[in-house]
């Protein structure tokens, strides 16, 4: 339809030229809801396309901070407070070096839509910094989590703006960023998720993201008559989402046997030793090669060694894959090597891990695919659990918010197989995550005028 190539213009003609992941993403979101519109074409006389591909407030900021030799480092700091039409912004915060206001601007896009899907009345925003938190001593780490607070805190509040973890950003930084806050503004406001637990952090958070994605595919593969007990599951990544995915897989009786990271793979086609994997990242955050020293069967792949550019996990004959690292990171040559290995399906763990062509060769070969709008929807789902619980200081169990969590991500199931079935997508679960996520969004705007 017409409308897919005008607002892509329309997009790439703004101030925006070089957005390149966030056009991706947005195109990704056009093609799909092309049966919506056709059913629906108020959505075009409304122009919701245009009002919902600008984000509300694109806000960059200065942080400067000094390391412990006191020599003074800036940085950038971003935050992208995409859409508020279902409810207060929520997205996590990313430190890396890698971060820019395009990886933000597809990452606060996703996380709309994401939000929507949970059922869950909250906005779509992410934020980061380019600031780079490896090697940095813990007190360089507080400092830089203090600058980066001051610089933007009074655009945050429990009804406007909360923020969460994401690459980078764990309990001890969310810990230090929330305690700039209440320093500054002298209240306990739940502007932050992913928190420690004695800042009322939710149990259940810190796994969430990984138990969602592995609950998300055991339900799909159920209703396909299949189960992930028993069958080989490569993973990539070896930080919060992989780990827990990880151990969740052990939990059903999976076989987990790869983990990556920035500098290479592990493939130990006996399981990947959970407690050595957590010690030599959680603990110790050290690269994986270590692993192989205590295990001496398994094999590690530098990154240099990767074959044109595919990451060595998805070499790994599998049952299931689980992309879980970061974005774009399965491409057309690993799609393939997948399919040629008889992969059954492909579970997004991290944001948009799978190239465009990449999806095309698996929607192709009629491969399951559960996308990161839907299958990793637990991380933000706990996080919205948290936020209840600091309102009324009523704190759940851990096995309470699990089963939570459970049933959140079977309902996120049932919800894309109804939009499936109204739309005639067989098991184009990409589609239906785009269409229930932005029809969600776009009802909530139409309702609340121009
Ligand atoms: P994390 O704890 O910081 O871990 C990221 C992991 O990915 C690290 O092990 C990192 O390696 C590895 N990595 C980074 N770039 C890589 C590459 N090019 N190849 C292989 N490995 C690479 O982050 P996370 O929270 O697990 O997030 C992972 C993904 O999930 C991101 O896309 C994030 O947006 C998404 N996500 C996270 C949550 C959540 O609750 N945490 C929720 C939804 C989505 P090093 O150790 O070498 O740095």
């Amino acid at each position: 339809m017409d409308y897919i190539e005008q607002s892509m213009n329309r997009a790439k003609n703004g101030n925006c030229k070089s957005d390149t992941l966030f056009f991706q993403a947005l195109r990704e979101v056009l093609v799909s809801i092309e049966p919506l519109i056709k059913k629906y074409p108020e959505y075009l006389h409304q122009n919701v396309i245009d009002r919902i591909m600008v984000p509300n407030r694109a806000i960059h900021f200065k942080i400067e901070w000094l390391d412990d030799d006191n020599l003074i480092h800036v940085n950038n700091g971003y935050r992208i407070q995409f859409n508020n039409a279902l409810g207060p912004y929520k997205g996590g915060v990313r430190f890396h070096p890698s971060v820019n206001p395009d990886i933000l601007k597809f990452l606060a896009f996703e996380q709309i839509f994401k939000n929507a899907i949970t059922g869950l009345h909250i906005g779509g925003a992410k934020g980061g910094s380019d600031f780079d938190p490896k090697a940095k001593s813990d007190k360089e780490i507080m400092k830089f989590c203090q600058a980066f607070m001051a610089a933007f805190y009074n655009s945050l509040g429990a009804d406007i703006d909360i923020l969460g973890g994401d690459i980078g950003v764990g309990a001890r930084e969310v810990g230090y960023l929330f305690g700039k806050y209440k320093q500054l503004t002298n209240s306990y406001d739940s502007i932050i998720t992913s928190k420690p637990l004695p800042l009322g952090g939710s149990l259940g958070r810190t796994q969430a993201t990984g138990y969602g994605l592995v609950y998300f595919t055991q339900t799909l593969l159920e209703d396909k008559g299949e189960t992930l007990k028993g069958k080989i599951c490569t993973i990539s990544g070896s930080g919060n989402v992989a780990i827990h995915a990880i151990e969740k897989l052990y939990d059903i009786g999976a076989i987990p046997v790869t983990c990556s990271d920035s500098r290479g793979t592990i493939h130990d086609s006996n399981g990947i030793d959970l407690e050595l994997l957590k010690k030599i990242k959680l603990e110790r955050g050290a690269s994986l090669e270590y692993y192989t020293l205590e295990r001496k069967n398994a094999t590690y792949v530098k990154r240099e060694n990767y074959i044109q550019g595919s990451s060595f996990v998805w070499d790994i004959p599998c049952f299931a894959a689980f992309p879980c690292a970061t974005q774009n990171e399965l491409g057309e040559n690993c799609a393939q090597l997948l399919i040629n290995n008889d992969v059954k399906i492909i579970a997004e763990g991290a944001n948009m891990p799978t190239t465009p062509k990449a999806i095309e060769l698996f929607v192709e070969n009629k491969i399951l695919f559960a996308p990161a709008k839907a299958a990793n929807a637990g991380g933000v789902a706990v996080s919205v659990l948290e936020m209840s619980q600091n309102n009324s200081l009523n704190y759940l169990s851990f096995e309470k918010v699990d089963k939570r969590l459970r049933d959140i991500m079977s309902n996120i199931y049932i919800d894309l197989k109804k939009t499936c079935d109204e739309y005639n997508l067989e098991m184009d679960l990409i589609s239906a995550a785009n269409i229930l996520g932005f029809k969600r969004v776009a009802d909530a705007m139409i309702m609340q005028g121009v």
